[in-house]
């Protein structure tokens, strides 16, 4: 019987001591059995992401579990920002960062952020994602005044400048090619850019604000040109089928790059609402068709943004009760919990501390580790890096080759 892998990801998990949890970690303050039970009947340790102490986003570090070395493919933000947006990147897409700015009658840029309150970003998104001379645009809106930029056609070369000046009081740049084979990239760049400007200044959201004394959104800036890399299927790769489910759009792009089947829950937020059982759940169920399924659980990491050890401390208790359900299923499964990367609630953001990790399943080795957490999987003195997981899992259910006679 072929065993199958089940990899938790909990956004963002590791933490550092805080004082409203009387110096506890939110991991080790929180009500976790089956956590527990799990790392008991396994391996307990602590992983790096990517590398000893990096500072590591989400992107880096899951396309490092899945055992993608983003040194080689992590090509810039730009597409991994667009895919976080919620634009399904393809392998050749060129993707920027990009920003509404305002620009003056002069053609000088007076607000690199357009006064940052943009309410109508998406419909001015909208307006300015078009088709160019057989070249696709797709625009994005995020948070205040960012967007993403994604542009998709033949020919296509990310090493190009950026349009943005990075300071005010400076026009914006023409788009440069940075070698001979990105001319045509500049050149299509720099006509959709003149193009679009003609939009903004003639919007009605555009007119609007501006009779509200509000500064016009009449220009994107670029920034961050990049490549989506090709990446080796996964299902080629490692000879299993695979499938990832997540809330948010920037797991869900790097599974698709990656040719894993996109699985749907719709009570799977990417928030801290999202509905855990539900999840955990469906990602069981999936393991009937596929040989190993990715679940990113966002929630952990919000709580960490947001500086919040208590909420951090109850979404954990939350998963801690939906992974009952996966207590049952380690006879044929090997299943490994981690995070991506510690969000300390004390610093509110990525932090290089490693993250917990543990690995269980039938007939494993104990290494005597109790409790899941950053301290007790400290003691342990397993540890390991991100780009290891997946050797680590396949070993564990015996699908690894020999190496060597
Ligand atoms: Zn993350
Ligand atoms: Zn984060």
């Amino acid at each position: 019987m072929m065993k199958k892998l089940l990899l938790f990801v909990l956004d963002g998990l590791g933490d550092r001591p805080n004082p409203m949890l009387n110096g506890e970690t939110p991991l080790q303050a929180a009500y976790r059995p089956n956590l527990n039970a799990l790392v008991s009947s396994g391996l307990g340790g602590l992983m790096y992401p990517v590398r000893k102490g990096l500072v590591c986003g989400s992107d880096t570090s899951h396309l490092s579990l899945l055992g993608y070395d983003p040194e080689a493919v992590y090509t810039g933000r730009g597409p991994f920002e667009a895919m976080g947006l919620g634009i399904i990147a393809e392998p050749g897409d060129i993707a920027f960062r990009a920003n509404f700015a305002t620009r003056s009658r002069e053609g000088i840029i007076v607000d690199r952020r357009a006064g940052r309150d943009i309410p109508e970003s998406g419909s001015l998104s909208k307006k300015i994602s078009f088709t160019m001379k057989g070249t696709q645009f797709i625009v994005r809106e995020g948070v205040e005044h960012r967007a993403a930029l994604v542009v998709r056609g033949k020919g296509l070369s990310p090493e190009i400048s950026d349009s943005d000046p990075h300071e005010q009081g400076r026009p914006a740049m023409k788009v440069k090619p940075l070698s001979n084979d990105a001319e045509h990239t500049a050149d299509i760049l720099n006509e959709y850019l003149d193009r679009i400007r003609d939009i903004l200044d003639t919007s009605p959201e555009n007119m609007d604000r501006e009779s509200r004394g509000k500064p016009p959104a009449n220009e994107l800036l670029l920034r961050g040109a990049g490549i989506t890399p090709r990446l080796e299927p996964f299902n080629k790769r490692y000879g299993l089928n695979g499938a990832c489910l997540a809330g948010i759009p920037l797991i869900t792009g790097i599974g698709n790059l990656a040719g894993l089947h996109l699985l749907k829950h719709p009570g799977a937020t990417g928030r801290v609402d999202t509905d855990y059982r539900g999840k955990v759940r469906e990602a069981v169920r999936a393991l009937d068709v596929h040989d190993f399924v990715l679940v990113n659980i966002k929630a952990p990491d919000i709580a960490g943004h947001d500086g919040d050890p208590l909420l951090k401390r109850d979404v954990i208790e939350k998963i801690d009760d939906a992974m009952g359900q996966v207590i049952g299923i380690s006879d044929d499964t090997v299943i490994c919990v981690t995070g991506d990367h510690s969000t300390p609630c004390t610093t509110k953001e990525h932090s290089g501390d490693p993250v917990p990790i543990l690995f269980s399943g039938n007939g494993m080795r104990r290494n005597g580790v109790r409790h899941f957490d950053e301290v007790s999987c400290g003691y342990s003195g397993f540890d390991l890096l991100s780009g290891d997981v997946m050797t680590m899992m396949l070993q564990l259910s015996d699908k690894l080759e020999k190496y060597g006679a």
